[in-house]
């Protein structure tokens, strides 16, 4: 963030008429305007009771956090160019954490918290031991189950260098830098260590059908990492390989639970009971009811 100068202020009137155009053009781009109050939040000194309110016209200046002229820019780069507001803002709100993110990570999304209840509810014994993050991007996972599991030892597992620079330092930022360990590599390359010693693994997996990327808004296709996005032909290449190499990892009763898209729970049964090592398969929804992970343990 830059640095606050002393001339970084606006009128509350100022705000309000910029505001009022900004709204318009977000509706006209199919923003959702919930973003335009997000993005005000995060750059001057009002809270969202202050914008919900809309009370703050009369106040004779606002402190901002760059200069106006910035902030103008970065608003119109949301419209014009579709760059996600977490992008721009460096932040997003995951669980309980502020995560820094970039467009070297994919942004977490809302539905995936929720893989962290999972993995929690499932764990028997307080979830000590290894735990591991296949493609851990920002590190969201890796830190949720970190906090989740005090006295387990995470391994972050990324073939991105830049992904793993972020997630690193958000586990320095949040103090978890000493319980979760961050690899580059592929898959389970880097933890060959861990063969049968793996509690749980704990992944969201690209599983976009690689025809159907172009679909995606545009936000996500121009500025999310397709390596985080793209599963292959039928969207499910990555989950395939986590199904067919976990069992040497996890040790006996190990958990394993993915993310994935509607519709390919089916497939995801079929290709854990074909495997015929593990137990008690099961398909959850997320919070809008809609199967989106799977859990299995090894027998
Ligand atoms: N949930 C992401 C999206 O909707 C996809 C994440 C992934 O492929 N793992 O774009």
């Amino acid at each position: 963030m830059v640095e606050t100068g002393e001339s970084d202020y606006i009128s509350g009137e100022e705000l309000r008429q910029w505001q009022k155009q900004a709204q318009n053009d977000a509706i006209a781009a199919e923003v959702s305007a919930i973003e335009l109050d997000m993005f005000l939040e995060a750059l001057t000194d009002l809270t969202r009771l202050d914008l919900r309110l809309d009370d703050f016209g009369d106040r004779p200046y606002i402190k901002l956090n760059q200069p106006w002229s910035a902030i103008v820019k970065l608003w119109e780069r949301r419209i014009t160019e579709r760059v996600p507001l977490q992008y721009i803002l460096g932040v997003v709100h995951w669980r309980n954490f502020t995560l820094k993110v970039s467009p070297a990570v994919l942004i977490p999304r809302p539905e995936t918290e929720l893989i962290i209840d999972i993995a929690y509810h499932a764990a028997p014994s307080a979830g000590s031991g290894n735990w591991v993050d296949m493609g851990t991007g920002s590190g969201a996972i890796a830190l949720g189950l970190a906090s989740v599991f005090p006295e387990a030892m995470i391994h972050a597992v990324d073939c991105s260098w830049s992904a793993l620079a972020i997630a690193l330092e958000n586990a320095q930022s949040l103090g978890y830098q000493n319980r979760v360990k961050f690899y580059q590599g592929s898959w389970w390359g880097p933890l060959h260590s861990l063969k049968g010693k793996v509690s749980g693994m704990v992944a969201n997996p690209p599983y976009i059908p690689s025809q159907e990327l172009p679909n995606l808004q545009p936000e996500v296709i121009l500025y999310e990492p397709p390596l985080a996005l793209d599963g292959g032909e039928s969207g499910l290449d990555s989950i395939h390989h986590l199904v067919q190499t976990a069992p040497q990892f996890l040790q006996p009763g190990g958990i394993w639970i993915i993310e994935m898209m509607a519709g390919q729970g089916e497939a995801v049964t079929s290709m854990l009971e074909s495997a015929g090592c593990y137990r008690d398969l099961k398909i959850l929804p997320d919070l809008a009811g809609i199967d989106r992970f799977a859990i299995a343990y090894l027998q």
